[in-house]
């Protein structure tokens, strides 16, 4: 196993992932460190939505939608087996705050971001009385019911696939590797890092830190660190129920006029997600009793025939780490822009990336591969500059731990 690559990714959830794919794909020499395992972190806890987000129209936040449209368009051409359309259906009833009005017209603006004459587009009312459709929603109230099409993957799945695609094109994964510390020198980077017990060396011309919840704390262990803005980790659990209610997904209004998922999920029914500020350590968050009783109270109270449900009585429970920029407004309405941070604006060797979605990481993967091309392309022959360490223990052979 080489120790000199272009560009060591560190984390290989869904953002590590379409970097590396992207960077193999341009060519370059390309290693991916993973401390745990592929899609260990949030890419395995999401919601698994591949959507524009129709309620990041309230917040205003129009360019992010309407590129997630585009990649959600992308993703159903062209990865079909794991990114499907799913009919989702919004209820309005009396009490909702969101009225009919505003519901309309935030359909019509998504409709109109994701190419107002495709199919993917369309959206239109349900007849009340069409029960069978209604798939036992509660109807007390109930003003109206639009459906549209948003799309459903498998969140660890996808980040396993685009793993495989760059470790095909030549990406090298050491899994499981944590990075211990990197420092930029003149010419290159070194990286320690541990694998199997021991302390191995590499070196790169870039680090790209997809570390996700941990993006901070590794970015502490880099001399110099990128420049990032302060953040904050917001968790998001859901919860499954031993229930099969339907093959659509509703999107309901919860106590708090939080917007709640139902979903069918493996034959029965996830229900997410939450929103509460974490401080403790990425790799421990749980969800809590408070949310799990939240999410059940949500779904019976739209589903009240359903039967009822005792929290030991969930098939599962999971929560997951929202990367947001720091700020007193609430986590619903704040940006989800990918933040791509570098130590150096024009000669990038350590970049983090923060935040973002599952379905723009394409998007994040092209930003990153253009921050970092000036650089790669000025250095053709950097590996002279690199000393081989005789001290260094080369790790076995390539890594496939997926
Ligand atoms: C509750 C919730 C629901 C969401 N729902 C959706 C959705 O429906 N649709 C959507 O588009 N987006 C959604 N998102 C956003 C999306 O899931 C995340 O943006 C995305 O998964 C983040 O991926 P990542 O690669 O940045 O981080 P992660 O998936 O967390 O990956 C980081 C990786 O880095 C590794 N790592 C950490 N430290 C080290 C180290 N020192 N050395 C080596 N490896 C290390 C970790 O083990 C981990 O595997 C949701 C997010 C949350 C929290």
């Amino acid at each position: 196993m080489s120790t000199e690559y272009d560009v060591l990714v560190v984390g290989a959830g869904i953002q590590g992932a379409g970097v590396a794919e992207a960077l193999t794909a341009a060519g370059h020499r390309v290693a991916i460190l993973e401390q745990e395992s592929v899609a260990y972190g949030t890419s395995s806890r999401s919601s698994k939505l591949i959507h524009g987000g129709l309620r990041y129209l309230e917040s205003g936040q129009f360019s992010l939608v309407y590129e997630c449209l585009k990649e959600r368009r992308w993703l159903l051409a062209n990865k079909p087996d794991l990114v499907h359309m799913v009919p989702f259906l919004i209820p309005v009833y009396r009490h909702s705050r969101r009225p009919t009005w505003k519901v309309r017209l935030g359909l019509s603006i998504y409709a109109l971001l994701a190419g107002l004459f495709s199919s993917q587009a369309r959206f239109r009312s349900v007849s009340l009385q069409d029960y069978e459709a209604l798939c036992g929603l509660n109807n007390d109230d109930l003003l109206a019911v639009y459906r549209y099409y948003d799309a459903q993957t498998d969140d660890a799945a996808l980040t396993r696939e685009v793993i495989q695609t760059a470790v095909r094109s030549g990406a090298e994964l050491i899994c499981p590797g944590s990075l211990v510390g990197a420092e930029v020198t003149d010419k290159f980077v070194r990286v320690d890092y541990f694998h199997k017990g021991q302390l191995n060396t590499l070196h790169c011309r870039a680090l790209v830190n997809c570390t996700g919840p941990w993006v901070e704390e590794t970015n502490s262990k880099c001399a110099p660190s990128a420049k990032l803005p302060p953040l904050e980790l917001v968790a998001g659990t859901h919860i499954q129920v031993p229930l099969k209610l339907a093959n659509k997904i509703f999107y309901v209004e919860a106590e708090d006029g939080r917007a709640v998922f139902v979903m069918p999920w493996q034959g029965e029914t996830l229900v997410g997600t939450t929103e509460r500020p974490y401080h403790g350590d990425p790799s421990e968050v749980t969800p809590t009793l408070e949310e799990k009783a939240y999410l059940l109270r949500t779904l019976k109270q739209y589903f009240p025939e359903t039967r009822p449900l005792q929290l030991n009585e969930l098939s599962d429970a999971f929560a997951g780490l929202r990367v947001l920029p720091h700020a007193s407004s609430n986590p619903f309405s704040r940006s989800r822009e990918t933040m791509i941070c570098s130590d150096n604006d024009k000669h990038p060797r350590i970049v983090a990336v923060a935040g973002g979605k599952l379905t723009s990481y394409r998007a994040t993967a092209r930003s990153v591969v253009k921050k970092l091309r000036p650089m790669l392309a000025a250095e053709q022959d950097w590996t002279a500059a690199a000393p081989l360490h005789k001290s260094d223990t080369p790790v076995d052979a390539k890594e496939r731990n997926l």
